[in-house]
């Protein structure tokens, strides 16, 4: 029972660091967020031991009796969450809950449409080298180039030419929301099976600020660790009685062997808190947050810099900036926040001239901000730093100093670090 620091100094000292960047740091990245100590401690206890091979009730080994007991607080608390029949609370990651999903209902070489990885898709949405593109015949779809919005006639016209066995709607860069509805239509019209990933959004739709696409869906999967603000993980919901049981061998013992009962601790825990009040208001604070820097980039300064928000503003956790007219490509605008202590991503806009390295875009989100406590007032000051960032000529030093003392503002896991220093 060595302490970590002992037993292992060079991974102390690395995860310190890490603690140190986030605390001293403007998180933006749009996936990522801060888990709640309760799911740290969770994730950290002694589930990790545990193997649980099959579901709870039906293991393939002894001693499951407490793990049963948060494996059921798990599914019955996200059922409750998105008014789901079933869920699958076992896949280690989103990736993972998409395979499983095409394993259960779909054969190799059929036929699917996704959102073009290009246009804000997810790389298991049938990107060639991922394994759904390589396992499936995928009919990319897209966003128009007038509005940067997807084109719904499109996809019903591709979806009529083609004929596929599943249409996937969701994205990973898509700052408006989806019809589900309308996907759900052109799904029936053509005999397709709808598969939404809220991987993304889940948060919003927990917290009653986006449609929830369940009740739509064939099926939906998500990620537990982006604005839902968990562990790291997936999950697979739907209200289809006979696609649950094949969703359920898919995963095991179709793809994973023990699942990781200490994740799924966690995730009980991370699907308590998103169904409390203070969860609902951590995500109004998220999108007032985006809505506040899509204004904010939208202002003269920022066009004279031709710096352009996709789509003219946001309706979820995330904004897109497209910098196709400004001197910076999307690599050296990440480059540049990073220096002075934001952290975002380069991103591709739609029809993108730069290769996906370069990038002309960043992708910019709210979650971990506002779960640091990021009030409006506080995400005005973050998008006049951002603005100001973009613009030639920037005073570095000046906007580091700003994002300093945000940080500062907002201590992020005081108590995991007593000394942390946030003025280096
Ligand atoms: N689906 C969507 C829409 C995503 O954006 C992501 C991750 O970025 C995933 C699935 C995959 O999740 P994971 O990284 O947990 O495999």
């Amino acid at each position: 029972n060595t302490p970590l620091a002992q037993l292992d100094p060079e991974v102390h000292d690395a995860l310190r660091a890490e603690l140190h960047r986030q605390q001293s740091t403007l998180e933006m990245i749009a996936s990522e967020n801060f888990a709640p100590t309760a799911v740290m401690e969770a994730q950290g206890s002694v589930a990790t031991n545990k193997y649980a091979e099959g579901y709870p009730g039906r293991r393939y080994y002894g001693g499951c009796e407490h793990v049963d007991v948060t494996e059921r607080l798990a599914i019955e608390r996200v059922k409750s969450l998105f008014g789901a029949g079933f869920a699958n609370v076992q896949p280690h990651s989103g990736a993972q809950a998409n395979t499983a999903v095409f394993f259960a209902l779909l054969q190799p070489g059929d036929t699917v449409l996704g959102l073009d990885l290009a246009h804000g898709g997810h790389l298991t949405h049938g990107m060639r080298i991922n394994y759904s593109g390589k396992m499936l015949n995928v009919v990319p779809y897209h966003v128009s180039e007038a509005d940067n919005l997807v084109d719904m006639d499109e996809v019903q016209r591709l979806s009529k030419e083609h004929r596929p066995k599943m249409i996937i709607a969701g994205w990973s860069a898509y700052p408006r929301q989806l019809d589900f509805a309308a996907f759900r239509r052109i799904a029936d019209e053509v005999g397709a099976l709808l598969m939404v990933d809220m991987a993304h959004f889940a948060g919003l739709v927990a917290a009653g600020l986006h449609p929830n696409p369940v009740p739509h869906a064939h099926v939906t999967t998500t990620t537990t660790h982006k604005t839902l603000g968990g562990p790291r993980g997936g999950v697979i919901l739907t209200n289809e009685a006979d696609l649950a049981k094949k969703i359920n061998s898919a995963v095991f013992p179709g793809m994973q062997g023990g699942p990781l009962e200490h994740v799924i601790a966690a995730k009980a825990v991370s699907f308590k808190v998103a169904a409390s009040p203070e969860f609902a208001e951590r995500q109004a604070r998220t999108l007032a947050g985006a809505r506040i820097l899509a204004d904010r980039l939208t202002r003269a300064d920022a066009a004279a810099a031709g710096v352009k928000v996709l789509t003219g503003g946001t309706d979820v956790h995330l904004v897109l900036v497209d910098l196709r007219d400004s001197q910076l490509d999307g690599r050296q605008a990440e480059d540049l926040l990073h220096d002075i202590g934001i952290t975002v991503n380069r991103n591709a806009v739609p029809f993108d001239p730069r290769p996906p390295m370069v990038t002309s875009g960043l992708r910019i989100g709210t979650p971990a901000l506002a779960t640091r406590g990021f009030t409006e007032e506080d995400f005005a000051e973050v998008a006049d730093v951002i603005a100001l960032a973009l613009r030639p000529a920037p005073d570095t030093g000046a906007l580091r100093a700003r994002t300093r003392a945000l940080a500062a503002r907002h201590p992020l896991y005081p108590h995991l670090s007593e000394a942390a220093d946030l003025s280096q």
